[in-house]
């Protein structure tokens, strides 16, 4: 099968300012369309670096990444319309409920009416959320938040969703909920990135994988 690239990273490096490691050193990486594409690796080994590069969040130092076909350094508005983005700390507004939060991002990806209404209740249903959807998220436990926040950034039925630890700091409860919805969306031909410390979590969800450590891909 020839298998399309969703992504690839021609020796990205960040320094951050003040520093004189680079946080990422040189990383070349093929991603694949189509597949659940891990970055494990320790803590401070560079990945949350790396997934906000990728999201646009963060500037490199130096080297080239093509998302989608379209170059991150001079496309950006082009990779935004076809990537979602769930980052570690959650992004949500407290004294909302869950389908006001919901409401408020799709808006902001364009989406309205019946349309947005409709997305919004399968994924709450999708994610087990549909029974506390008019409960303030302030009061939502942990790994509620953590599935409100991925609802988040898959309203607008994105081509590649990155995200950053999903299951750190979950109940198991939810932590299969966000695994078995994952799957389901890759097969759905979302390709996924997703960073983790966990080996084994990543080994059972991904069919790609990519260890980083100090910066640097390691296998
Ligand atoms: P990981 O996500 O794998 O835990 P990070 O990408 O967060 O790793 O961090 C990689 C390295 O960059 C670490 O040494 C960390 O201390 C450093 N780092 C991360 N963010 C910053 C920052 N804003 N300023 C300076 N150094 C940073």
């Amino acid at each position: 099968m020839n298998e399309g690239i969703a992504i690839q990273l021609h020796e990205l490096t960040k320094v951050y300012r003040g520093s004189t490691a680079p946080a990422v050193d040189k990383v070349s990486l093929d991603i694949p369309e189509g597949r659940i594409f891990g970055l494990l690796g320790p803590n401070g080994a560079g990945k949350t670096t790396t997934i906000r590069i990728l999201c646009g969040l963060l500037a490199s130092t130096s080297g080239e990444v093509t998302i989608g076909g379209f170059s991150l350094r001079h496309q950006l508005p082009s990779i935004r319309r076809i990537i979602g983005v769930v980052p570690q700390e959650i992004a949500l507004y407290p004294s909302l409920t869950a389908r006001e939060n919901l409401t408020v991002f799709g808006g902001i990806c364009g989406l309205r009416g019946s349309e947005l209404k409709d997305r919004i209740g399968k994924w709450l249903r999708v994610f087990g959320l549909d029974k506390s959807q008019y409960q303030q998220v302030g009061r939502y436990s942990g790994g509620m938040k953590r599935r409100l926040n991925l609802i988040a950034g898959l309203l607008h039925n994105p081509k590649i969703l990155f995200l950053d630890e999903p299951t750190v700091g979950v109940d198991v409860q939810s932590k299969n909920v966000i695994i078995e919805n994952l799957m389901e969306i890759n097969h759905g031909g979302t390709t996924i990135v997703y960073t983790s410390h966990y080996l084994e979590e990543a080994e059972n969800l991904c069919s790609h994988l990519a260890i980083i450590d100090k910066g640097r891909i390691i296998i």
